[in-house]
C-alpha cells in the first residue's frame, strides 16, 4: 500500500512539522546502515518525544496498515533498522526519548527511556559510584532500546550477562498501538510468562521498547589486564577456566585474537602497537576486576593486588604450557592501549575492504576443532583468503570474518575477481552452517537476524521453535506491520 500525504499530516498533528522528515536529504541518513551494506526508502522518518506520541503513531499506522521501522542508533550490523526499499513504511527514530526516569539507589537500578544513548546510561550510573555493564564498541550512538531488541552482547558478558539479563523491567507500545506496562524493579515475578522478555531480541518485529528498567552493580575499584600470547584455543580456554578460579569469578573480559587479525589491526593504524613481539599467532586480552576499595591500594613494594593474581595465574598458565608471553598493563594509560588494540578491529575491517562477515557461538569444547576445520575449509575454496576471526572467547562467540586476499577499501566492488569472491562467500556460507550443525553453534551470537540472516534461520532453527515464532508474531502483530522482512 501506498503511504499518501494525508498520514504525513496526521504524523505532523502527532510530533510538530519539525519532528516529521520526508524529503530525501532529511532522511537520507536513517535509510542505511552503519557499514552501507543495506539502503532502504521510507513515507517518513518521525521522531516522537514522549511514550504517548510513540502510541499515537504506531496506532495511526495500524489503522492504515502503515508498516513501520523502529529505529535507535542505527548501528545494526545486520541491516535490522533499515527499511525495504517499497518506501511504504515510516521509521520511528527514538533519538528524542532520551529521559532518565528514575534512580533507585537501595535496590540499584535505573528506570530511562528507550532513546537514551549506551554511554550517557553507563555515565549517569557512574555518578552515583555504580556500572551499567553492557558495553560496546558502539557505545557512543547505540540506544538502549536498540541494545534490548538486539539483546547486544559486548565485552562484559561473561561476568554480567547480555542485554537481557541486565533488563528487568520495559515499557513497551504494542502494534495495535495499546501501551503493555512491564516496567519494574522485581527480581522476583513469578506470575506467568515472562512477556518482557518476548520483546527482547525481537528487533522490533513485535512492538516499540519506549523505556527499561535496568539493573546496576557496584563500580570496580580496581582492575588488572594483559596481553597474553597463549598457545592454542584450547589453552586459552584452559588459562580462562584458570583465571575463573584464581579471581574469585571475577574475569570481566576475555577477548581472543589470531595474528592476522592484529597485523591488519596495526597495518591500516600506525599509532596502534602490540605489546608482543614477534605477534602472537593468538593473543588474548584478559581483564579481571574487583569492586573492592583494598584490590585499588597498592601495596608497600608498589604492587597492585590484582596485578599480582594476573601475575601468578600467568607464571603458572606458563608452566602448563598454555602461555607463551605476556605483558600486564602497569598503568591506565597501558591498559587503554590494550583495548584501543582490540576496540579498533571492526574499523581496520572496513579499512581491509569488502569482506564476509559473521557472528557466531559454538561450544567451548568444541570451539578449537570448528577453527581448524573452519581454516582447511575456507583455504580450500578461497586460497590465501585473510581469515579475521576473533572475539568474545570467554562467550564461545566469534565475528568468523573473511577478506579476499589483496583486498582494500579501495578495490573494485563490480570486478570479476569481486564476483568470483562473492560466489566462493556463498559457498563458505553452506559450509560454516554445517559446521554450526556439527558442533551445535548458532548463526548470531549477539548481533541478531534483521535482513542479513533471515536466509539461514529456516535450516538452523528447530521446526517446532520456528512455528512457535510465527504463532507468537501473528498473534501479536496480524498485520504484520512490525519491521517487516526482519527475523521472520
Ligand atoms: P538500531 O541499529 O537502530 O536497531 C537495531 C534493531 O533494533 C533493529 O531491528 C530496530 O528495528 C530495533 N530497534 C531499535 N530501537 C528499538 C526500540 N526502541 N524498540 C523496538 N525495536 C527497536 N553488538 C553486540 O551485541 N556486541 C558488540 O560487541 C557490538 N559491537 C559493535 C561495534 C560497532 C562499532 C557497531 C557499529 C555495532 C556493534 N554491535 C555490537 C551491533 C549492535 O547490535 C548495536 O550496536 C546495538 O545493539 C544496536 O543498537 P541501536 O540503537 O544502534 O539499534
Amino acid at each position: 500500500m501506498t503511504v499518501t500525504e494525508p498520514i504525513i499530516e496526521e504524523l505532523i498533528k502527532i510530533c510538530g512539522a519539525k519532528y516529521v522528515l520526508h524529503d530525501d536529504d532529511s532522511m537520507a541518513d536513517f535509510l542505511t546502515d552503519w557499514r552501507g551494506d543495506y539502503h532502504g526508502a521510507a513515507a517518513a522518518v518521525i521522531q516522537p518525544a514522549t511514550s504517548a506520541e510513540v502510541a499515537a503513531i504506531v496506532s495511526l499506522a495500524n489503522r492504515r496498515n502503515t508498516p513501520i521501522v523502529p529505529q535507535g542508533g542505527n548501528t545494526s550490523l545486520c541491516g535490522g533498522a533499515t527499511p525495504d526499499d517499497s518506501g511504504t513504511a515510516i521509521i520511528i527514530s527514538m533519538g528524542r526519548l532520551n529521559k532518565l526516569r528514575t534512580f533507585d539507589h537501595k535496590s540499584q537500578t535505573i528506570t530511562v527511556e528507550a532513546g537514551c544513548i549506551l554511554g550517557d546510561i553507563q555515565r549517569a550510573a557512574a555518578k552515583h559510584d555504580l556500572l551499567f555493564p553492557l558495553d560496546l564498541g558502539a557505545r557512543g550512538t547505540c540506544q538502549i532500546g536498540g541494545n534490548l531488541s538486539t539483546n547486544a552482547g559486548g565485552l562484559n558478558v561473561l561476568r554480567y550477562g547480555t542485554a537481557r539479563q541486565l533488563c528487568l523491567g520495559l515499557e513497551v507500545v504494542m502494534p495495535d498501538g495499546r501501551m503493555l506496562n512491564l516496567l519494574s524493579s522485581l527480581k522476583k515475578d513469578n506470575t506467568g510468562y515472562d512477556l518482557k522478555d518476548l520483546f527482547i531480541g525481537a528487533e522490533g518485529t513485535l512492538g516499540v521498547i519506549t523505556a527499561a528498567t535496568l539493573q546496576l552493580f557496584p563500580a570496580p575499584k580496581a582492575a588488572a589486564t594483559a596481553w597474553v600470547s597463549v598457545t592454542g584455543i584450547n589453552a586459552a580456554i584452559d588459562l580462562l577456566n584458570a583465571a575463573q578460579s584464581a579471581s574469585g569469578g571475577t574475569v570481566a573480559a576475555f577477548e581472543i585474537m589470531p595474528k592476522s587479525v592484529v597485523e591488519n589491526v596495526l597495518r591500516h593504524f600506525p599509532n596502534i602497537t602490540c605489546p608482543l613481539k614477534p605477534i602472537p599467532e593468538f593473543s588474548c586480552l584478559v581483564e579481571i576486576a574487583s569492586t573492592a576499595e583494598r584490590d585499588a591500594a597498592a601495596a608497600d613494594d608498589g604492587t597492585m593486588p590484582l596485578n599480582a593474581v594476573i601475575q601468578h595465574l600467568l607464571a603458572e598458565a606458563m608452566e602448563q604450557g598454555w602461555v607463551n608471553d605476556a605483558a600486564i598493563a602497569q598503568n591506565q594509560n597501558q591498559r587503554q592501549a590494550l583495548w584501543d588494540l582490540r576496540e579498533i578491529i571492526p574499523l581496520s575491517e572496513v579499512k581491509a575492504g569488502k569482506a564476509f562477515k559473521s557472528d557466531i557461538s559454538i561450544p567451548l569444547e568444541h570451539i578449537a576443532a570448528f577453527y581448524a576445520e573452519a581454516a582447511a575449509k575456507v583455504t580450500a575454496i578461497i586460497p590465501k583468503v585473510n581469515i579475521f576471526a576473533f572475539g568474545h572467547l570467554g562467550d564461545g562467540n566469534l565475528h568468523y570474518n573473511l577478506s579476499p586476499p589483496d583486498s582494500s577499501p579501495d578495490s573494485p566492488h563490480e570486478s570479476k575477481d569481486d564476483a568470483d569472491f562473492q560466489l566462493a562467500f556463498i559457498k563458505f556460507e553452506n559450509v560454516l552452517m554445517e559446521l554450526l550443525k556439527k558442533y551445535g553453534g548458532s548463526i548470531s551470537a549477539e548481533h541478531g537476524i534483521g535482513q542479513k540472516k533471515r536466509h539461514l534461520l529456516a535450516a538452523a532453527k528447530d521446526p517446532a521453535a520456528l512455528t512457535m515464532m510465527a504463532v507468537i508474531k501473528t498473534a501479536i502483530d496480524p498485520k504484520a506491520i512490525m519491521n517487516p522482512g526482519k527475523i521472520i
